[in-house]
């Protein structure tokens, strides 16, 4: 029985009641080493307190979240979100985590010119990866669902993600996450992958409502939606995937309201279930 050793929670799963500290003495509480740490709860406390904090718990960081948002096209801006990225790196390595989930950026205001926010996105890529791979640090490419293409990220297929690994040309210091809730639907995700083996650096697990009222933060517990968990699972895993499952849930008017430690509670449940 494999219980509950790779579940991971990411913190926005409880975000609106647990800062940081409450959030790793919270999962520790009850059993769950895994926490995918987001930056802002991070620099509140600081980044040595927040290091030790995990220590002290004995977490594991299954990501760091985010970088990226790097698709400006006005240089001063962009010289500013590399120069965030590389600190973003630089705590990524300092907690241990598993991967900085990167999210590539839409468009920016008043353009229309997808291409160019893509290779603007690439070329910020192209300037962070040595630092991260001097670091010690994956930086995980994370496909966004379509729909968030003009807001969030202009990279929204398994296999474009895919394609921007094998064009950045990069070791361990790039990967991809596969997120159940951004790809479910995706026909050709099998053998997307299958083509990301070797490069999977973290798989995130919510559920799709079908009549979801907002893209960003509905998000449906797992077993409340329409998402074959199991299956695209048993994929990663094909394809050589054995880290943490990360159940991450952004959920304004359900989950983020109830009281955490059920929320927790009912994470176990459902994932010993549904995932
Ligand atoms: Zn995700």
């Amino acid at each position: 029985m494999e219980g509950h050793s790779k579940l991971s929670i990411n913190q926005y799963t409880t975000k609106m009641k647990w800062a940081l500290r409450e959030a790793v003495e919270g999962y520790a509480r009850h059993g769950i080493r895994g926490i995918s740490v987001t930056r802002d709860t991070l620099v509140e406390i600081g980044l040595k307190r927040a290091s030790q904090l995990l220590n002290d718990n004995g977490m594991h960081v299954s990501g760091y979240c985010i970088g990226g948002l790097l698709t400006t096209p006005n240089e001063l801006a962009f010289r500013a979100r590399i120069e965030e990225n590389l600190k973003i790196i630089d705590e990524a390595a300092q907690i241990d985590a598993e991967c900085i989930v990167f999210v590539a950026g839409g468009l920016p205001e008043g353009s229309k010119d997808i291409g160019a926010a893509r290779q603007r996105c690439l070329a910020g890529l192209r300037e962070l990866l040595p630092h991260a791979r001097s670091a010690g640090v994956t930086i995980a490419l994370e496909p966004l669902h379509p729909m968030m293409c003009s807001l969030r990220s202009c990279l929204t297929t398994l296999a474009q993600a895919n394609d921007w690994c094998e064009e950045l040309g990069g070791g361990d210091e790039v990967g991809v996450v596969v997120d159940v809730y951004h790809l479910w639907w995706d026909p050709n995700l099998e053998r997307e992958i299958e083509r990301a083996s070797g490069r999977i650096a973290a798989f995130h697990v919510s559920d799709w409502l079908t009549d979801t009222s907002d893209l960003r933060v509905d998000r449906g517990m797992m077993g409340d939606g329409v998402i074959d968990i199991p299956r695209i699972r048993r994929l990663v895993e094909a394809a050589g995937y054995d880290g943490y499952n990360e159940v991450e849930i952004f959920s304004e008017n359900n989950w983020w309201r109830r009281d955490p430690d059920e929320v927790v509670r009912i994470v176990k449940d459902r994932y010993t279930q549904f995932v």
